[in-house]
């Protein structure tokens, strides 16, 4: 178990420190108890030794190191390739070549789920993924390009959906879905990304400390002469005002003008052409140039955004300064207010954004996409936003957080939930283990009917004077005395002075959060807005559809039930990534920020669960026709029922007794590594 990190086994000497003492355990599932405290101790071990990743059985847990670790190399990448798990220190490789190898092997699809709050590492985890998987699968010239696409989708994605936040100077503004397609003989050939919900509020508005999305950065700060000439720009972030509310346009860990090569050369390699580059590129200084449209509507903005846009001047001007009412069959143009001409503006703005982004995400499934017909198996990379508080939190958190503790609940129910019901389902002796489930919250938010998102719905689609606090006080009427939901009105005395009067809190999974009503019902109400350049460029629907329009957020509902269908139909394998602390430092290890998370992620109820339980399980049939070959009595054909053959064959190979346990459908063993490396023996 020590191997590896200290250059295999060594026999303890007298007076000399063990392995473990020095580096850890790198497997909690063999630590010698369970505790919290033994848990840290061993985490806290092995990070200030530079080894950030730990294994719960195949889970692995990554503590974010802020410093380059000299981990990620060719070298690095041959030794992990096609090598045993349980054989090497732990690293994300060992996890995505056991992930590729399973799905080779029992030609299935897999996927692996990225967890943990903003700044933890999942991003940077999925791209060590991607790049493990370009390196390692074989390769032939034409598919070299197919991942070179893959692997530039990122860099362009980062620039234009990924953001300096307080929490990370990197963060991403929207989920991603990314499946990484293998033919039958492993080859990476194609793939797919799906977008969850970007968040648009960003390009017209940043909290204090905060960037608008790097790309609009990188193209003021590194796009050439003759580029930004052509576009109307200057070279200047501080003359934009949707580049300067944040008051920190310039961030000295950012390298704005190099990021924009990179982004350049990438949209290159995914084959954008110059005519759709100019337009992208068009659409990002269009913005700019909105947001600097006050009150005079014939501004050099306003002629570079019209001329950038293709956008008739008569109907822009129409559409930020009039609303149409319909009376009766008339169509009555009634003068805006200033607020209503700015909002309709900020509207435009991250409608035109928003669809650039998507336009952009399409493109790239053009350009990595197989069109070959053939079967393949995929593995799915989920990176998506992670929980995140802030000092004030708005709609977008809300959805953030409400994503994340749909993937906690995803989580739970197939580790800790299901495995546990099985256990019982196949009549093994199981000690129950006790672990917090998270689906009473995410009925709370989503339940027909009953929770907020149904609520919020009908508040906006309720005609009358609906307003953001009779959405506060329908909440209050319904949720009154549910254990996750306070308000100002329903809080005890101490409570109460923490919340003002237009706020609700939720007792997140993760830790309470407090959101501001504020706006929530608008992010909904522009779906159905009177302006007619905003309505088009926000509505997905069928303008004749006489369906009752659906809100933003249940259309984030519905993907997010989407998604899950998706991930549940295939293997599942865990990174449970953790902040090592608040400040982005090297080195430091905060306790108590630490133990916080692996509280909320339920790592001590998966270990126990791992610890008690058998990591491998497999139908009898799958398994003997598999492993068949190893035994005489089973090879090349079992007669009799395949529970029996199993049987036959564990027996055969030396299983003790201890090691394996056969349910009604399944067998399962504590690590199966050994009996693949006899069948690889026999086939060398
Ligand atoms: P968010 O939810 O905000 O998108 P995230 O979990 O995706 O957060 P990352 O962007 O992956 O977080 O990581 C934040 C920063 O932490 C990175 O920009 C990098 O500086 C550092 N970091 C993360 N993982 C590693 C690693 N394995 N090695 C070195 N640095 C890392
Ligand atoms: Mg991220």
């Amino acid at each position: 178990i020590e191997a590896g990190e200290e250059g295999g086994r060594r026999p303890d000497m007298e007076g000399a420190l063990t392995a473990r003492d020095r580096v850890g355990i790198q497997d909690f599932v063999l630590l010698d108890e369970t505790t919290e405290a033994a848990f840290l101790s061993n985490l806290k071990k092995r990070f200030s030794k530079d080894l950030i990743y730990t294994y719960i059985g195949t889970l692995l847990v990554s503590v974010n190191p802020y410093k380059e670790l000299d981990i990620y190399n060719m070298k690095q990448m041959d030794l992990y390739m096609g090598v045993n798990f349980f054989e090497l220190p732990p690293h994300i490789y060992a996890l995505a070549d056991n992930a590729y190898h399973t799905m080779l092997t029992e030609f299935n699809n897999h996927f692996i789920l990225i967890s943990g709050e903003s700044g933890a590492g999942k991003t940077e985890a999925s791209k060590k993924i991607l790049q493990y998987y370009a390196v390692s699968c074989p390769s032939t010239t034409l598919l070299n390009t197919v991942r070179d696409k893959m692997l530039m989708s990122n860099p362009v994605l980062e620039a234009f959906g990924n953001a300096k936040t307080l929490k990370n100077y990197n963060s991403s503004r929207f989920g991603k879905y990314m499946d990484i397609q293998f033919d039958s003989q492993g080859d990476a050939v194609g793939g797919h990304i799906l977008n969850y919900m970007l968040e648009k509020s960003r390009v017209v508005h940043q909290n204090h400390g905060e960037r608008n999305f790097h790309i609009f950065y990188q193209l003021v700060e590194g796009g050439e002469e003759d580029l930004l000439h052509q576009l109307g720009l200057e070279r200047d972030c501080q003359q934009y005002n949707y580049l300067t509310q944040g008051e920190c346009a310039i961030v000295s860990s950012i390298n704005d003008r190099n990021d924009w090569k990179t982004v350049k050369n990438a949209l290159q390699i995914i084959n954008i052409d110059e005519i759709n580059t100019n337009h992208l590129f068009g659409t990002v200084a269009s913005v700019l140039h909105l947001g600097n449209v006050h009150q005079r509507i014939n501004s050099l903005n306003v002629i570079f955004f019209l001329q950038l846009l293709g956008v008739d001047a008569h109907r822009l001007q129409e559409g930020l300064t009039y609303r149409k009412i319909e009376a009766q069959k008339d169509q009555v143009l009634s003068p805006f207010t200033i607020d209503h001409a700015i909002y309709a503006r900020d509207a435009l703005a991250k409608a035109i954004y928003g669809q650039t982004f998507t336009w952009l995400v399409n493109r790239i499934n053009e350009s990595i996409e197989n069109k070959d017909s053939s079967r393949k198996t995929v593995i799915g990379l989920l990176d998506i936003y992670g929980f995140e508080v802030f000092y004030v939190n708005s709609f977008e958190q809300f959805c953030i957080n409400y994503c994340n503790e749909k993937l906690q609940q995803l989580f739970i129910q197939l580790t800790l939930k299901a495995e546990q019901e099985e256990y019982q389902a196949e009549d093994i002796e199981w000690e129950p283990v006790q672990f917090f489930n998270n689906k009473i919250i995410c009925d709370l938010v989503e339940e027909k009917h009953r929770g907020i998102i149904s609520i919020l719905d009908e508040e906006c689609l309720r005609p009358g004077d609906v307003t953001d606090l009779t959405f506060l006080e329908r909440l209050e009427e319904k949720m009154g005395n549910h254990p996750h939901f306070v308000t100002h009105k329903l809080a005890d005395k101490m409570t109460r002075k923490t919340l003002e009067r237009g706020d609700f809190r939720l007792l997140h999974y993760a830790g309470e959060v407090t959101y501001c009503v504020v706006g929530k019902r608008n992010h909904n109400l522009i779906c159905q807005s009177k302006n007619a350049i905003v309505r088009e460029c926000f509505s997905t629907m069928d303008p004749d559809s006489r369906r009752r329009p659906e809100t933003v957020v249940t259309q984030f509902k519905s993907s997010l039930l989407k998604l899950t269908e998706i991930l549940m139909a295939k293997e599942a394998w865990y990174i449970r990534c953790l902040k090592s602390n608040e400040s982005k430092q090297p080195g430091q290890f905060d306790e108590a920020l630490i133990r916080h998370q692996v509280k909320y992620l339920g790592l001590m109820e998966h270990l126990r669960v791992r610890r008690a339980g058998f990591a491998y399980r497999r139908k009898y049939e799958v398994f003997l026709k598999r492993y068949k070959p190893l035994c005489p009595a089973t090879w090349p054909h079992w007669r009799g029922v395949p529970a029996d053959g199993v049987e036959v064959l564990v027996q055969h190979l030396g299983y003790l007794p201890h090691e394996y346990k056969m349910g009604r459908m399944l067998l399962r063993n504590v690590n199966m590594n050994w009996v693949t490396t006899k069948l690889q023996a026999k086939y060398k």
